[in-house]
């Protein structure tokens, strides 16, 4: 916990300088420092402020939303209310995609640096192609940061991150683990390697901090005990992507002896909640994000209760998400023991992974490759069900049907994403319903 930031200056190696995009993460940092311990009501007020600026930009700037923002732009500066603010109509996930195009800033602030597309599948597996920018490139990483910092992480242990490779070679990085600071050896393997070989060069490497999908994780762990062996230098494993079963986190606790900390995100909005580490709930990163949680009627759920989640992303100028609709359900929690006024959730529910099994027996994890499907084929949803060792069913919702060259395509993609060839029967539907528990299931499988 001694660790000086990456100096950037010549001569100079203590106190660190940081270099010119690391001074802004920083300095966020140093702020966020502050304002986790403030009262709710006061970062709701900032908020709603915020919300004021974003809507004047937007409004002007993004024909989509110029009549739904009526009720607040002409407001003077402060007077927004939460009142007035939830009467905004909600933008739903379809909305996004139907509309796509006309969502996007025709002038974002050249201050807030590059438009970057960012692709996703979502929690439930409806692709969408959204914008980021500069600065909220700058919240990702100060945000990760600070996840860093709340749970005392040692910059000098090693890490390894199993995750999607989206082309990077399998192994040893350049590069440090701890965003702006020096840190230990960092490796990152491919989440579509069985897993059987993923535990393989877990233990070769024997890292102090695992990065996973939760998913994978809960198998990583079933392998270890299998082999009756276990990665005996490791003392936490963070987890993204996906909803934190509470087995996958007792299962890690009884049979590793660490505890998992883990990261509730989006691709579209980036960090939503990080774990608390006094109580282990999510706090909401309300200086990026208005996190709403609402009932069937859209009203506010106390603690307790379970409702839709919606989104305003504070600071995105290039792809507003104002009352946006992520399609995952969470719990509203009580005000945390720790102090700090940031929301709390107690669960969250949203998509999960699961495992298909190949011919020779061995079990993998697909990847996501969502932006190579949409490449190949107007889809809006997918699931895939394993029907026996070679036959899958590609259950689609599409904007027409595909032709037979498509078709082809996207089992090239799907094989790719499993790492093996198999048959598909395409099934063209309206609608992928979640399950009953509000969770979605990209890929399923009869044989497990
Ligand atoms: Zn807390």
């Amino acid at each position: 916990m001694h660790s000086i930031p990456k100096s950037h200056l010549t001569g100079v190696a203590w106190p660190g300088f940081a270099g010119p995009t690391d001074v802004h993460v920083l300095a966020l940092l140093h702020q966020l420092e502050y304002t986790q311990w403030w009262p709710a009501e006061r970062l709701l007020e900032m908020q709603l402020l915020q919300i004021q600026l974003l809507a004047g930009h937007v409004a002007n700037n993004v024909p989509f939303y110029k009549e739904r923002l009526q009720p607040i732009v002409g407001l003077p500066a402060g007077k927004l209310t939460i009142d007035t603010f939830r009467q905004l109509p909600v933008l739903t996930r379809s909305d996004a995609q139907q509309f796509g195009p006309q969502l996007i800033t025709q002038n974002l602030p050249r201050d807030h640096g590059r438009m970057i597309d960012v692709k996703t599948s979502g929690s439930s597996g409806q692709p969408l192609l959204a914008k980021a920018t500069g600065v909220t490139g700058v919240f990702f990483r100060s945000l990760g940061l600070r996840f860093h910092f709340w749970h005392r992480r040692d910059f000098s242990g090693t890490n390894v991150a199993i995750r999607t490779s989206h082309g990077v070679p399998n192994g040893l990085r350049p590069g440090s683990w701890a965003d702006c600071y020096p840190s230990g050896p960092t490796y990152q393997f491919d989440l579509a390697l069985p897993v059987s070989e993923l535990f393989r060069q877990l233990m070769e490497v024997e890292p102090q901090y695992l990065q996973t999908h939760p998913s994978l994780l809960r198998f990583l762990v079933l392998e270890s005990l299998e082999q009756g062996r276990q990665p005996e230098k490791l003392r936490e494993v963070r987890t993204f992507g996906e909803v934190l079963e509470p087995e996958v986190r007792s299962l890690c606790h009884q049979h590793w002896g660490v505890p998992v900390a883990n990261n509730y995100s989006c691709t579209e909005a980036g960090i939503l909640g990080l774990q608390c580490p006094t109580s282990g709930d999510l706090h909401v990163q309300s200086e990026s994000v208005m996190l709403e949680v609402v009932d069937s009627d859209n009203n506010p759920c106390l603690p307790g209760e379970t409702g839709r989640v919606i989104l305003t992303v504070l600071h995105n100028f290039a792809f507003p998400m104002i009352r946006y609709e992520t399609g995952d359900l969470a719990e509203v929690g009580n005000p945390c023991s720790c102090g700090r006024g940031l929301p709390v959730l107690k669960r969250i529910a949203g998509r999960v992974r699961h495992m298909i099994r190949l011919p020779n027996g061995e079990k993998v994890i697909p990847a996501y490759l969502t932006s190579s499907i949409v490449a190949v084929a107007p889809i809006r949803q997918y699931q895939l069900t394993q029907k026996s060792l070679h036959q899958f069913e590609a259950k689609l919702v599409t904007v027409r049907e595909l032709t037979t060259d498509e078709e082809a395509a996207l089992s090239k993609v799907f094989d790719k994403s499993m790492g093996h060839s198999f048959n598909y029967d395409f099934v063209y539907v309206d609608r992928i319903p979640p399950l009953a528990n509000g969770k979605y299931e990209l890929y399923r499988s009869n044989l497990n």
